[in-house]
């Protein structure tokens, strides 16, 4: 077993992802797994990242499928008995123009951004080596969204004691009252993306909140952040920042010195604590 430690990116292939996994490979001392749902397409980023003198390692990953979430995680556990640093940036969301059905794009929206990091946490997270760093890739989205619900839904999204089976309850409220039409009428607001990213956001607190009651001692720290207006496939080439900038206040993040005790369980953007 190797002693060397390990970060892992979820949907590095391209985007904020790729520039995240070339940082790491300049400031990191240990092996950066850049991950893709293609192989094909993660080879190819890997030689882009070769190109300029970097040496990521590749390893596939699909956050919709548990199997392959599994397949990493037990091949974390053989190869380094864990893991150092997890950045969940995977994620998708469909453009503004996207003609199809709402109830369609809130199941599939909720299903990758959510569910599928969840999943990967459910899996990955009991690896975490003392010290780790847990990034969740968020979006300012999910403080105007979380503006957007009701007054109730905003109470219970800012909870302190919400817990996970509550916050999937919410999550699968949302995209069932989307099938019925009748989403605004419970209380939610008009984007699947900030839902999904509520989500992630609430995630991240609770996640924060229960490493403090089973883990103190291990001085992990996992937050939520945004990583700005970036041009991406998913943002668009009017976005204000570089994938390579984008990528910083995440790196930031998975980067928190050992003597750190903070941020943790924080929604952070440019590398600034903002309220929930
Ligand atoms: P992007 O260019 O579209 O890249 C998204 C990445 O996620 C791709 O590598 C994609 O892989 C991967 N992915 C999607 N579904 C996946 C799955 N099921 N399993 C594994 N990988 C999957 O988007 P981006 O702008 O870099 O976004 C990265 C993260 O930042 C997302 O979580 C996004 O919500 C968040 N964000 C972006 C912005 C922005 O302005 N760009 C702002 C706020 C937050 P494929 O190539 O296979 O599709």
């Amino acid at each position: 077993m190797s002693n060397v430690p390990v970060a892992v990116v979820t949907g590095s292939n391209k985007g904020i992802g790729l520039a995240i996994v070339r940082a790491l490979c300049k400031q990191f001392p240990g092996d950066v797994y850049l991950t893709s749902r293609d192989p094909g397409r993660g080879q190819a980023a890997v030689a882009q990242l070769q190109q300029e003198g970097l040496r990521p390692l590749f390893h596939q990953l699909d956050i919709d499928d548990l199997q392959s979430i599994r397949a990493l995680r037990d091949f974390l556990k053989e190869k380094y008995g864990g893991l150092n640093v997890l950045v969940n940036n995977a994620g998708i969301a469909f453009k503004v123009h996207d003609t199809t059905p709402f109830a369609v794009q809130a199941e599939v929206t909720l299903k990758t951004n959510f569910f599928g990091t969840r999943n990967v946490c459910i899996e990955l997270l009991p690896l975490m080596k003392p010290y780790g760093r847990v990034v969740n890739v968020s979006s300012m989205v999910s403080s105007s969204a979380l503006g957007g619900c009701s007054q109730e839904l905003q109470q219970k999204f800012r909870s302190d004691t919400i817990t996970e089976e509550e916050l999937v309850q919410l999550m699968t409220k949302f995209v069932e009252d989307t099938k019925k039409s009748v989403h605004e009428k419970e209380g939610w607001p008009n984007t699947a993306y900030g839902v999904s990213k509520i989500g992630v956001t609430v995630l991240s607190r609770i996640q924060a909140r229960l490493l403090n009651e089973e883990r103190k001692g291990d001085h992990i720290l996992l937050n939520a952040c945004c990583p700005g207006w970036v041009r991406t496939d998913m943002a668009g080439p009017k976005a204000t920042k570089s994938p390579d900038e984008g990528a910083e206040t995440p790196v930031y993040l998975a980067l928190l010195p050992s003597s750190a005790d903070a941020p943790h369980g924080q929604f952070v953007s440019n590398k600034t604590v903002r309220p929930w």
